[in-house]
């Protein structure tokens, strides 16, 4: 059984077909199934943007499509940066700047306040019109300072109070155990599982 996950990131893409491995699916990005798709991100939320993407291209191809869409919840910013993680302050910004810049506006904000999660929600869409949402959420807290230089984006100023450390000083098999991510793709196993 064929799989397309609509997604360039290979990253995304190895830890996909890791959690899948026991599932008797072949991954295959857009890229190696040559299907090329601007696609509009307008959804309000995670899960419509997974959807939206995960439909567009399902039609497009007539596969099995998954997609994904996450992002950083920041509390004290009335959610901030949220289904705009990617786009905050341009997608051409580096993320130390975004990073700081965002330390920089909970300046004052006292550690019980500086509540936040990633969150990700995984869509899966079947020719024949079924549709599976999973969603995933990862509890932590924003810190005073960037740390760590393993994942990527938010990762340095996501303090996990469990580990006693950022996202990004966690090794990624600690990462995927706990994460949005990881979290929204066992979901989506299990549930796919009991499908094919
Ligand atoms: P997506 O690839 O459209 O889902 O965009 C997700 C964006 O949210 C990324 O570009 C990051 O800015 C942020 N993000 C999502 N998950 C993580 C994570 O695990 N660590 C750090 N940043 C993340």
């Amino acid at each position: 059984m064929k799989i397309i996950f609509a997604t360039g990131n290979e990253n995304k893409l190895t830890e996909i077909r890791k959690i899948l491995s026991d599932l008797d699916v072949e991954v295959v990005s857009m890229k190696e199934a040559g299907i090329r798709a601007d696609i509009v991100e307008d959804g309000k939320t995670f899960a419509e943007n997974a959807l939206i993407k995960a439909r567009t291209i399902c039609k497009a191809c007539g596969e099995i499509t998954m997609s994904d869409d996450s992002g950083l919840v920041i509390d004290a910013l009335g959610g901030e940066p949220g289904i705009y993680s990617a786009r905050y302050m341009g997608e051409d910004t580096s993320y130390h700047i975004k990073n700081n810049n965002l330390i920089e506006r909970l300046q004052g904000v006292p550690d019980e306040k500086r509540t936040a999660r990633f969150m990700c929600d995984v869509a899966c869409v079947f020719p024949d019109g079924r549709e599976i949402v999973c969603e995933g959420t990862f509890e932590g807290r924003i810190g005073y300072e960037e740390k760590g230089s393993n994942g990527f984006g938010y990762d340095p100023i996501f303090y996990v109070p469990e580990k006693g450390c950022t996202s990004a000083e966690l090794s990624p098999s600690e990462k995927n155990a706990i994460s949005h991510r990881g979290k929204a793709l066992r979901e989506m196993r299990a549930k796919l599982g009991e499908m094919l």
